[in-house]
């Protein structure tokens, strides 16, 4: 069977209006009023046949953007050998994707999930056992960041230092406490003033870069300090690389940014390019897990396995890390001419690599709701972390020509949008 026969119509019949969408699904989401249908590479069209280029990819999620040949193959290779068989049996595809992260991070082992969040879960579960068995501490507690993002479970929401996840969602989670981000005296008093005869410290969950909380990249100084404080009194250092992961900050991982290694790490969004997926991977140290101790069902199926396996080793012969770190430079050299030429409107442009947020002043009578409507309607998908940040997370294969068109989108969006509200500056 050719390719071709594989693929269907591009031109989708009888698309549900958004209105008939809403009769049907949940209303959990704000979504923006158009209907995606295809795409292909950092390009997708929505139902009326318009272009848009693609700079939220899923959101950090489709690594080789759309309908990249090595996931068309993977993708039909594997659905027709095996797809799904269960963690009863041996599965050489988990084996094999295990040991490229394994050989390609500091960690020594994975186990596998299909989300952020129940990669986190997984990670809390492992830090609370090693806390109880190993650590001997009667209550575990592990600290997190204000601003933080983890995921939608109860447990991650209680893990995010956000309260807006969390509301009227009580009774949380116990065992969770939260400081400020890059703000080392506050984590040494958290750790000192939680010390108790049966109360302590055994973990600490960290963002390297907090994306969703505004694109805020962590301090070299903190996060070493914070490792040799972890080194110190046993405390495991667990990474949330669920957003920045997967070469998207011009490293595999986001830890290397910080100079440092995490014992347990978390990661999904960019693994499988699109195809749900998460692992949690961590040192032998405290792999302390035993038959029983935790499972999914579709946890590192052959399917999703085989894809993010493809995925990994295109990341590594196309140097996708390469071309974030040089597309990423790009980028943020356009937004802050963009930023220099509206200083009455944009504070800073910041980021590692290909996940890059622009903030918009406090008082500015701008949002970033604003700007990612303004850049759709010119034709470049956009998605804001937080009310104040536009983030900028496009696939890792964006081309140089493409980034330039985003950034005269942007250029455009804002100053369609200060022309139309009479947004001048004082000296103007
Ligand atoms: C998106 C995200 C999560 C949650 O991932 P899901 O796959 O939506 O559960 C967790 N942590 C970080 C840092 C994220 O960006």
């Amino acid at each position: 069977m050719s390719l071709q026969t594989l693929i269907p119509n591009p031109v989708q019949q009888n698309t549900l209006t958004p209105s008939e969408f809403d009769q049907y699904v949940v209303h959990s989401y704000a979504r923006f009023p158009i209907t995606l249908e295809r795409g292909q590479g950092c390009r997708v069209w929505d139902s009326e046949g318009k272009e848009y280029l693609d700079f939220v990819a899923g959101i950090a999620t489709c690594t080789l953007g759309h309908a990249h040949p090595a996931m068309v193959e993977a993708v039909n290779q594997q659905i027709q050998k095996l797809h799904h068989v269960s963690n009863l049996y041996y599965i050489p595809e988990q084996g094999e994707l295990a040991k490229w992260l394994v050989q390609n991070s500091c960690a020594d082992r994975a186990f596998f999930c299909n989300s952020g969040a129940e990669a986190n879960e997984a990670a809390i579960k492992l830090a609370r056992k090693y806390a109880h068995t190993v650590l001997n501490i009667e209550n575990p507690i592990i600290l997190t960041a204000q601003a933080s993002f983890h995921g939608r479970t109860l447990a991650t929401i209680t893990a995010t230092g956000q309260p807006k996840y969390q509301k009227n969602f009580n009774p949380l989670v116990p065992g969770f406490h939260y400081v400020p981000y890059n703000d080392l005296a506050a984590i040494e008093e958290a750790i000192a003033t939680l010390d108790t005869p049966t109360r302590q410290v055994a973990a600490i969950l960290l963002e390297g870069l907090q994306g969703e909380g505004g694109v805020r990249p962590g301090d070299r100084d903190y996060f070493k300090r914070i490792r040799e404080i972890c080194n110190e009194k046993g405390i495991l250092l667990i990474m949330d690389e669920v957003q920045v992961g997967m070469g998207r900050t011009g490293c595999i991982w986001g830890y290397e940014n910080l100079g440092i290694e995490p014992d347990i790490f978390t990661c999904a969004k960019g693994l499988g390019g699109g195809i749900p997926i998460g692992a949690m991977l961590c040192k032998s140290s405290c792999d302390i897990f035993e038959p029983g101790d935790h499972a999914s069902t579709f946890g590192g199926n052959p399917f999703v396995c085989g894809v993010a396996l493809a995925v990994c080793k295109t990341l590594e012969r196309e140097h996708l890390r390469l071309n974030a770190q040089e597309r990423g430079e790009q980028l943020r050299e356009g937004l802050w001419a963009i930023a220099e030429d509206f200083p009455h409107l944009v504070k800073e442009v910041r980021g590692w690599g290909l996940i890059s947020g622009m903030e918009l002043l406090a008082d500015a009578d701008l949002t970033s709701v604003e700007v990612v409507k303004e850049a759709i309607a010119e034709g470049v998908l956009l998605v804001p972390a937080g009310p104040k940040v536009v983030r900028f997370v496009p696939p890792l294969i964006v081309s140089e020509a493409e980034v330039d068109i985003a950034i005269q989108a942007v250029r455009q969006a804002i100053t369609k949008i200060s022309e139309e509200k009479g947004l001048h500056s004082a000296q103007m």
